[in-house]
């Protein structure tokens, strides 16, 4: 029975095999690669999950969830009324990823290689695992996700010991990590990012030009035209990797003229983008104490790394091209499909994983004598520092800053900023002091920090003795049995809309689109086309489904051919 590998990726996910000595991608039921992480639950339970679910994001938005993998190890998330965790709704993709997969290879699927960002931390990890199990999938490891890539590439077949980074600037996330592969052993040497910073953000900037040279602001839209909206720029955002002007062509109604955009002016309103990318490519580097130089190889992953600007940026900053000759949206699924080939053959690669060194720094807020005009607050004091090697423990003294004072509020933050205001606060301990001058009381702040992303903070007023102790769990312990019971049940009660279903869905759904944006006569033909689909659908009769379809997909795809640009 074959084992597949799965990226199971914050925007979309793919899945793969290893057949016959190379990969192979596996088609969902839509005969695409990429399955949109995105899962519709309606008011009778029912699910859908991928492109019909992401079309309706705008239209049902609190029945859709998508970006959950953010979440993964912490909160719920309400969809239709009911809560469900982000292992759950990761279940629902990784079950109609391996359905797919299923109908694809033409036997039962069971074990997966399922891949994960280097710095997740060990409760992610187990929620990861949980997702999996929750979907009938079995699966001993993760692999990190540079790793993957890493593999799709064949580093990990150079004979000497290679260093390299992966870029991984997704939809919505950057991810870095600085890697190296030494006898058999692929592993993370620094990883940082940005959580909120990817794709959709070039594209923010793209309409705000629009609306600009429109005339327009975004308010002026409902949400349906805003959906058009995004949609054509999408195209235009492309376009500009080989256009040096983009038109888009009137379609609102509030837009009578043809909008163009010229390549240079977009890329220099994305400069700040650019430079939040060089950022944590920076951290990276100075925290694995590297130069660009010394880096062998700079690995392209994610769709948005497709940008040209991006990659003229990453050449001039490393001197070399990237390399990006495979598909940047497949490459992780690609390599956790070749990790899953050796693991059929007992010849995994070793993956050291990251949870050995603490993500973020953790600190606490301390008076900020500089701050005259009251706007920055107080400052940010680190007491464990990024990528220290955990489980750490430190401690740091810190004394009353006015006199008199009979409290002193220590609060716990996560953050690399300078200011307290721009890290995220963790929690609050309050402890009492003896009054007395300014300066003359001491307090000891002890935080200790485990692989599970738990952070124990340990105060000690000297002058007492008092001790106070805080347990700031970042995410959730483990589930329960009790709550892998409860979790079951909830996914027992939710049913998958038949396959077929999700095809005409999606098939009516591309009409309804190109129907809006035609006029006249291409109109009616679409419209009548339309109907007669519908009315084959009506009799459900299965195999008369199957061939309007084709013939559906056919007739939209002609039209769809038949651009202005
Ligand atoms: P991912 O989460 O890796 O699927 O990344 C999706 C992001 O990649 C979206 O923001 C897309 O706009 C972007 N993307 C995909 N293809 C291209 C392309 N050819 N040019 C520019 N951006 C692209």
């Amino acid at each position: 029975m074959g084992i597949i590998g799965i990226d199971l990726g914050t925007t979309n996910s793919a899945c793969a095999v290893w057949r016959n000595g190379q990969v192979e991608m596996i088609p969902n039921r839509l005969g695409e690669y990429l399955t949109p992480s995105v899962v519709h639950i309606d008011s009778k339970g029912m699910i859908l999950v991928g492109k019909v679910a992401q079309e309706r994001l705008l239209t049902h938005a609190n029945q859709t969830a998508a970006v959950f993998k953010r979440y993964m190890g912490t909160d719920r998330l309400l969809i239709g009324g009911k809560q469900y965790t982000a292992p759950e709704l990761s279940a629902c993709v990784l079950r109609s990823l391996k359905e797919d997969a299923e109908i694809y290879l033409g036997e039962p699927i069971t074990e997966a290689v399922i891949s994960v960002p280097a710095y997740f931390n060990n409760n992610q990890r187990k929620a990861t695992l949980l997702a999996a199990q929750l979907a009938h999938l079995r699966v001993e490891r993760l692999i990190n996700e540079p790793t993957a890539a890493a593999i799709a590439y064949g580093l990990h077949e150079k004979p000497e010991s290679t260093q390299f980074m992966v870029l991984d600037l997704g939809g919505g996330t950057f991810d870095v990590s600085i890697m190296e592969y030494f006898e058999g052993v692929l592993e993370v040497h620094a990883s940082a990012g940005d959580n909120f910073l990817g794709g959709e953000d070039f594209l923010e900037i793209l309409l705000g030009l629009y609306l600009q040279q429109a005339k327009l602001t975004k308010n002026q839209l409902d949400s349906h035209s805003l959906q058009t909206l995004y949609a054509h720029l999408e195209q235009a955002k492309r376009q500009f990797n080989s256009a040096e002007l983009v038109h888009i062509e009137p379609f609102l109604a509030q837009v009578s003229e043809r909008i163009s955009i010229k390549r240079e002016d977009y890329i220099t309103h994305c400069e700040t983008l650019l430079q939040r990318i060089r950022f944590p490519i920076e951290t990276a580097l100075r925290d694995a104490k590297l130069k660009p130089s010394e880096l062998d190889d700079v690995i392209l992953v994610g769709g948005a790394t497709r940008m040209q600007f991006f990659r003229t940026m990453v050449a001039k900053l490393f001197r070399r091209m990237p390399s990006a000759n495979l598909d940047p949206d497949l490459v992780v699924a690609m390599g956790a499909s070749i990790q899953a080939g050796l693991k059929a053959r007992d010849a995994a690669l070793d993956d050291i994983v990251l949870t050995d060194v603490c993500p973020y720094s953790l600190g606490t807020g301390v008076v900020n004598n500089n701050d005259y005009d009251g706007q920055q607050g107080f400052l940010f004091s680190p007491i464990i520092e990024r990528n220290t090697v955990v489980p750490a423990s430190r401690v740091q003294l810190y004394t009353t800053s006015k006199d008199n004072q009979t409290e002193v509020e220590i609060d716990i933050y996560q953050g690399e900023s300078r200011l307290v205001k721009n890290n995220i606060k963790l929690g609050a301990v309050t402890v009492k002091v003896p009054r007395k001058r300014k300066g003359e009381e001491s307090i000891a702040v002890r935080f200790s920090y485990d692989t599970n992303g738990v952070l124990e903070v340990d105060i000690k007023v000297l002058s007492t003795g008092q001790e106070y102790h805080a347990l700031i769990q970042n995410t959730p312990g483990q589930l329960s049995d009790t709550e892998l019971k409860a979790s079951q049940e909830r996914l027992g009660h939710l049913k998958f809309h038949p396959r077929e279903d999700e095809a005409n869905k999606v098939l009516l759904a591309r009409a309804e689109r190109l129907y809006e944006g035609r006029l006249e006569y291409e109109r009616q033909l679409i419209a009548q086309a339309l109907q007669q689909f519908e009315a084959v659908l009506e009799h459900q009769d299965p195999q008369a489904a199957l061939e309007a379809r084709e013939q559906f997909d056919e007739f939209l795809s002609q039209f769809e051919q038949d651009r202005l640009f």
